[in-house]
């Protein structure tokens, strides 16, 4: 639902919602067979990149369309909106690049990922730690002129299909990220089997006495936390927009079967319990998604934008988990079947709602800002 998104160019945008909705038509079946078996759609994933949906905010000098966090939001709903794979993760890969990479790391990693060629993982979180980046137990330790890297992963999004992933670990300078290049000695991955985000499957990782060169390193040694908290927030907004186009889908679904189907002398939408449910689910998710579009004007236009990004992830969860949660009201037994969207739809809304900012962490954080600032002055 883009409302107020600054988009640069409107007819370009147009293009990218019906070419992503377009591309999700095409491999349909497809899609619907890789959610089923926990697989990724690389087809589909490689006709995104082809016709340009991957690298929408990587500048155009490195390859990318040169858009900035509106054009994100709208590619990235519109892929959720529509069912296709989402490229948050790639393009959460090509900020980092553009951001902390060596002229070296940009040549070598971009054009790939800009194309979907080369397929991204960020490999953050540990059995034993994930909202705490402080008690991460990977290491990183100098060999020589070369890092050697030790430790276990959890959950990584396309830690198996990934070339490169970015390991963060623990070195004598603190906190360090790396590109690690999937296919050296000592990396192993497993499938793991989530409930949500089937189509970008989980794997556990290990990492076994992995040798990489000085040149891995993303920014300094001990810049690990400064790469994180770089990208952290406009990602939290690919996010928001992840699940405000997932829950669009799962009501305008919902809607479109209610409204035909009949009970007794009814229709389903002639109940007016019901008519509040559309009424209320639309209301969250049209607020919601202005939360997010005054969030992502905000980063085009280089102003702070650290505490509405977090404001519109909290909200477009609470939105989502609303609507998910009202639309078996509107679709009854019908509805309760793999072969209708939305236990899926159900599963992916609480896998964001963990992933990237838990909405814990979000309340913790939202209400930090206003006990510590002037927020509330403006109720007044
Ligand atoms: C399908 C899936 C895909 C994922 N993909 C990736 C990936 O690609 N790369 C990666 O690195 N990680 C990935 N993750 C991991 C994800 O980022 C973590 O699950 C998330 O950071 C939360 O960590 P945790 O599950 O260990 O929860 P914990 O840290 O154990 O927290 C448990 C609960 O406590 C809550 N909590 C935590 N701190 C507070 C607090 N201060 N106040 C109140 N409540 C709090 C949390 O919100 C959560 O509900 C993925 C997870 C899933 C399920």
């Amino acid at each position: 639902m883009n409302i107020e998104l600054d988009l640069k160019d409107q007819a370009w945008a147009a293009a990218a919602v019906e070419t992503v909705r377009r591309i999700a038509t095409d491999f349909r079946e497809e899609i619907r067979a890789c959610e089923r078996n926990g697989r990724f759609p690389a087809e589909a994933f490689a006709e995104m990149g082809q016709q340009g949906l991957i690298g929408v905010i990587t500048p155009v000098e490195f390859g990318g369309y040169g858009g900035d966090a509106p054009e994100y939001c709208l590619t990235t709903e519109a892929m959720a909106r529509y069912n296709l794979v989402s490229s948050q993760i790639q393009i959460q890969g090509q900020r980092w690049l553009v951001d902390w990479g060596t002229p070296e790391q940009k040549a070598r990693y971009l054009p790939g990922l800009i194309s979907g060629s080369l397929i991204f993982s960020e490999s953050i979180s540990e059995r034993t730690a994930a909202s705490s980046l402080k008690a991460l137990k990977s290491t990183a330790r100098r060999d020589g002129g070369d890092w050697i890297i030790n430790g276990e992963k959890i959950h990584i999004n396309l830690g198996k299909e990934s070339h490169v992933t970015l390991v963060y670990a623990m070195a004598e300078e603190g906190l360090t990220a790396f590109l690690v290049d999937t296919d050296l000695a000592g990396v192993r991955r497993a499938h793991s089997n989530p409930l949500g985000g089937r189509l970008l499957p989980t794997a556990d990782m290990e990492f076994d006495n992995v040798r990489i060169p000085a040149s891995a390193v993303l920014g300094e040694p001990g810049q690990g936390l400064a790469t994180f908290l770089s990208t952290f927030n406009v990602s939290r907004l690919g996010n928001a927009s992840e699940l405000l186009g997932a829950a669009q889908r799962a009501l305008s679904d919902a809607t479109d079967y209610a409204r035909e189907r009949q009970v007794g002398t009814n229709r389903v939408t002639d109940f007016q319990g019901i008519q509040w449910l559309i009424a209320d689910g639309y209301s969250q998710l049209y607020a919601a998604s202005l939360v997010r579009d005054r969030a992502a004007n905000l980063v085009a236009a280089g102003k702070e934008h650290a505490f509405e990004a977090s404001l519109a992830k909290k909200v477009a969860i609470e939105a989502a988990e609303k609507v998910i949660n009202d639309v078996f009201s509107l679709v009854g037994g019908h509805g309760l079947y793999h072969d209708q969207p939305y236990g899926q739809i159900l599963f992916d809304i609480k896998t964001l709602r963990v992933g990237g900012g838990s909405l814990e962490v979000l309340r913790n954080y939202v209400s930090q800002q206003i006990l510590r600032s002037d927020v509330l002055k403006g109720l007044k």
